[in-house]
């Protein structure tokens, strides 16, 4: 039921140059501070997604700061994904309820990693338990003196369905505190004593997908997967989700080409979360809508790619004049901080975690349609100072905010806020060796999707059938 994640080791010192001295003696002390704890991070998936992406990158940050961390996921059946993937959906607003056969699936799983972990004697001073997935995880495992336990919700609960959150509402009592992305998500019917953080995500700046790519090899990279290097490009790179809003990116791209001959679209979700089971449905679909036209591309499958996803990525983002997260929900949307790294402007739409990382106007636009999003992108490409300057300011404002030592200085504080309130004392909690390293080992090059690549021919039907 459960792998442990390795990771890489990094030198933490290659961020420092990136970042304001103050921000690196927090990050130094804090690490100081905690250095007798252990932390664990649990979440559902190795790969795919915003929460591996992060993951991935702060464990071996964390550690290489000193700071024992591991990275934990969960191995459940492929049908407690089918339920996850209707909470995650019911959480950010869509309709429907969750039948009792569903919630009993969902917390029948949970029971049976937490029986693994009690068997197993993983313990930690401070747990982070991710996303609606581990959340009745808590509530499931006794809790250890000197144990601290976090719950880390990513996604956009602005406006959630209520019989669903209702549902699991209770389930949050039993941490000691919650983190969300952004004020707005804090849940109306919490219980006041529950002390809420608010941290929003971050970018890793050393992955292959933020490292400084030049717009030439960005090119010959896009050029080998289809995309004509001298006309204009624009791209959007999501997992294939009715809450990217696939369908409205074509349909701005397809108004906005009036105005722009020769324009071309790039539709990039080669990295799909296997927590995400509606997604191959979600990219027939938007094969079909996208018409067999030549100059729509769409990279689903990572079977054959000249360069690793990571690279991919970033040599789409570079290649691209502007770069949309045209979503309906969004708790974060790395993509968006992502891009603007690259110094690209970022078309977003205007919901959740995007209006936060985009100064409507200065680091790029939000919108609420189609119409919007393609007068956008048409200004834009017709400006190249315009570009110029809204890129620059975009890249600073992701360098002071939304880079990954930040998020690690601000889990860090939370934690410890915590520990200070249920009076902890130092020192790793029950300590035992072997616990985790006993548990199967997961090398995320093995969770990687297999190299083959595949690019999407849409075939010709009438329009959308969903979203
Ligand atoms: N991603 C990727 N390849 C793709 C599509 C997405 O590597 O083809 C990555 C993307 O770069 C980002 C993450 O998946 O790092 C998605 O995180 P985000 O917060 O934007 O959205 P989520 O998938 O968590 O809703």
């Amino acid at each position: 039921m459960l792998l442990r994640v390795t990771y890489p080791e990094v030198a933490v010192e290659d961020y420092y140059p990136l970042l304001s001295p103050q921000l690196v003696d927090e990050l130094k002390s804090l690490a100081h501070e905690v250095k007798d704890l252990r932390f664990v991070h649990l979440n559902s998936t190795a790969i795919g997604g915003g929460v591996a992406e992060i993951l991935q990158s702060l464990v071996p940050m964390m550690n290489a700061l000193g700071v024992h961390t591991e990275r934990v996921v969960i191995n459940p059946p492929p049908q407690f994904f089918q339920v996850t993937k209707k909470l995650h959906n019911t959480l950010q607003g869509a309709e429907g309820t969750l039948s009792k056969d569903e919630l009993a699936l969902y917390l029948n799983t949970i029971q049976d990693v937490a029986n693994d972990m009690q068997q197993r004697s993983l313990d930690a001073d401070i747990w982070f338990f991710h996303d609606p997935q581990l959340l009745p995880l808590a509530s499931m495992l006794p809790k250890q003196p000197n144990e601290t336990r976090l719950w880390v919700c990513h996604i956009d609960l602005t406006a959630p369905n209520q019989s669903v959150i209702d549902q699991l509402l209770p389930l949050t009592s039993a941490y000691d505190g919650l983190v969300f992305s952004l004020d707005a998500y804090v849940p109306a019917g919490l219980d006041p004593s529950l002390p809420v953080f608010i941290v929003p995500p971050a970018i890793d700046p050393l992955t292959d997908k933020n490292v400084p790519m030049s717009e030439a090899e960005a090119l010959k990279i896009v050029s080998k997967m289809g995309v004509d290097p001298k006309r204009p490009l624009i791209t959007q790179v999501s997992r294939f989700d009715l809450w990217k809003d696939p369908w409205g990116v074509i349909d701005a791209y397809r108004i906005a080409r009036k105005e722009v001959a020769g324009l071309q679209l790039a539709l990039l979700g080669l990295s799909q979360a296997i927590d995400d089971p509606e997604s191959l449905q979600v990219r027939d679909q938007v094969a079909k809508y996208a018409e067999d036209d030549p100059d729509i591309h769409l990279y689903f499958d990572a079977t054959g790619l000249p360069v690793s996803i990571d690279r991919v990525v970033n040599a789409f983002q570079v290649a691209s004049q502007v770069v949309m997260q045209k979503s309906l929900r969004e708790g974060f949307g790395l993509t968006v901080a992502e891009a603007m790294w690259k110094a690209r402007p970022l078309i977003g739409g205007d919901v959740g975690g995007i209006r936060i990382q985009v100064e409507d106007g200065v680091t790029g636009y939000l919108v609420k349609s189609p119409e919007e999003c393609a007068q956008r992108i048409v200004s834009l490409l017709k400006d190249p100072e315009l570009r110029t300057r809204m890129g620059r300011a975009a890249r600073e404002s992701v360098r002071q905010r939304y880079l990954l030592p930040r998020l690690a200085v601000d889990y860090l504080k939370a934690a410890l806020a915590r520990r200070a309130n249920i009076n902890c004392q130092s020192g790793l909690n029950g300590y035992r060796p072997n616990g985790f390293a006993d548990l199967e080992h997961l090398r995320l090059e093995d969770a990687a999707p297999a190299k083959a690549a595949v690019k999407v021919r849409a075939k010709r039907s009438k329009g959308r059938s969903a979203a």
